[in-house]
């Protein structure tokens, strides 16, 4: 039985005549409310859902379930990948959404301000309206600039410029108790006592709910140029990782592919960019690697010594993808690795581990023995200057009870081996609902007493987004 209330009728009430943003209840709720990019990790309705429009309305929300002891899950646009958006226990959905708007940019300090609810893909193309690249590059850009925040999403840019946590300066957060804090600020540097803005990244909406963000931006680069290598196996694709980055070339992004998952994102798209054959030979792995610069002439000297280095570390080829259009179709074909994969499967699970970039052969040679144990297929791929590796188990003919006990066992060994390797369960998803045993397993339980601690002191009735990240329900 759930330790918290219900909502009822005059609870409703209540938080209508507290509010300025939408109220919603049973049938008024999308279904989309009740899940989110991972729908495995289950789908349940929230009794209410609230769309604040003002950190006031955030703060009254939070009052007032601290008060009634309802539980309260923040959402952002609901792309997550580990079900750390969705009401497990029930309560209230809290959306970010409507707080959309881009507040003001400090041109000066290279800044931006916006409300937590300004979907990445508006925030950077306003910024380089301005003139100003905004440097996260997650794969999914209608999630939002709070959810990216929360989730410490990273993406194609990270090998360059780090995650969303480099660059953010400083936030407006409720606490679950409904105060309102003001973390960090618009400096670039502190050594001001525990850095709380640092824990409230990545903390999955379990500390507080962010509401107003300023962001780091940096110079626009004005060329960028994308080189496809064709490598007939992925030993000798990977092994050009590190070689890449001690040349001192700065890639801005470095995506490792295997030929199977290009073929089901290429035949989704009904486009084929990548080459199959080199001379005689199959290609069976690719790096699509980008390069930024000032202008074109500097590039040349740049795509020529990458050029070197790939071939000398065993590339059959180099494709430049120096025109638009070449150049759109290849990242088009990377951007729709998940949805080429969600439209042709019916079961999908996934792992988001991080290991050591020279591990990465090694760990995908296991994992590609270990899944002939199962009847799910795999797909991965991954941030290859990163070690950041999405592996999907896919099935279209198990039963869902028999998939889910089947990927049950696979994944502990899955993340058993990265933990082996010197890494760790997610890069970049974040822990949510889904990941939450594998983190209390291979944390262990000094870790575990402290992320919870840490959990106590912001949230002492332990309201907001229950069961996720550290806490059972
Ligand atoms: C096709 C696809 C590609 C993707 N590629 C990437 C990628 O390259 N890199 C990457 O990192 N992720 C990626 N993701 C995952 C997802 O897009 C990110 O996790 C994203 O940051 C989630 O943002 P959202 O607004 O959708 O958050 P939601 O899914 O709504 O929520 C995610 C978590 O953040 C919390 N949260 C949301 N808003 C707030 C807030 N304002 N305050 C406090 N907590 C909040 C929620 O409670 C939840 O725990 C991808 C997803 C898809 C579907």
């Amino acid at each position: 039985m759930s330790q918290y209330q219900k909502v009822t009728a005059e609870f409703v009430k209540a938080l209508k005549s507290a509010v300025s943003g939408k109220v919603m209840t049973g049938a008024e709720i999308n279904e989309d409310f009740s899940h989110d990019e991972m729908p495995i990790y289950g789908k349940l309705m929230p009794e209410a859902v609230v769309e604040a429009k003002t950190t006031e309305d955030v703060a009254a929300v939070m009052s007032l379930c601290n008060k009634h002891n309802i539980p309260v899950t923040p959402r952002g646009a609901g792309t997550g990948l580990v079900g750390g958006a969705v009401a497990v226990d029930g309560g209230i959905i809290l959306s970010t959404a409507k707080m959309n708007k881009i507040i003001s940019y400090d041109e000066d300090n290279m800044m931006v301000t916006a409300q937590a609810g300004v979907l990445f893909n508006d925030l950077a193309a306003d910024a380089e309206k301005h003139g100003f690249l905004y440097p996260p590059d997650p794969g999914e850009k209608f999630a939002t600039v709070g959810g990216n925040v929360a989730t410490n999403a990273g993406g194609m840019r990270a090998v360059k410029y780090g995650t969303t946590r480099d660059y953010v300066r400083a936030m407006t957060v409720v606490l679950p108790t409904g105060e309102i804090v003001h973390l960090g600020a618009p400096v670039s540097k502190s050594s001001s006592g525990y850095s709380l803005i640092n824990l409230m990244i990545g903390s999955e909406g379990t500390l507080g709910i962010v509401t107003e963000l300023t962001l780091k931006l940096l110079p626009l680069p004005k060329e960028v140029v994308s080189l496809i290598a064709l490598y007939e196996n992925l030993r000798d694709c990977i092994a050009a990782v590190p070689k890449m980055m001690r040349a001192n070339l700065h890639p801005q992004t470095m995506e490792f592919m295997e030929r199977d998952i290009v073929n089901v994102s290429e035949s989704y798209l009904g486009k084929s960019t990548f080459p199959q054959k080199f001379e005689n030979k199959d290609v069976n792995a690719y790096l699509l690697i980008s390069f930024e610069g000032g202008d074109d002439d500097s590039l040349d000297g740049v795509i020529e010594k990458a050029s070197e280095v790939v071939l000398d570390a065993g590339a059959l080829d180099v494709l430049v993808a120096d025109t638009p259009q070449l150049k759109k179709d290849a990242w088009a074909a990377r951007d729709s690795f998940l949805d080429a994969i969600n439209s042709t499967t019916k079961l999908v699970d996934e792992c988001d581990v991080v290991v050591p970039v020279s591990k990465i052969p090694d760990f995908l040679a296991y994992i590609k023995l270990l899944a002939q144990n199962y009847d799910f297929t795999i797909q991965n791929f991954g941030h290859a200057g990163d070690g950041n590796l999405h592996i999907y188990c896919c099935s279209n003919d198990m039963e869902i009870q028999d998939f889910k006990k089947q990927v049950s066992d696979f994944m502990p060994k899955t993340y058993a081996k990265a933990y082996e390797m010197g890494g760790l369960i997610s890069g970049e998803h974040g822990i949510g609902y889904g990941k939450r045993d594998y983190l209390a397993e291979m944390a262990g339980p000094v870790k575990m007493r402290l992320m919870k601690g840490i959990k106590d002191v912001f949230d002492p009735n332990g309201i907001l987004n229950p069961g996720k990240v550290c806490c059972k329900l």
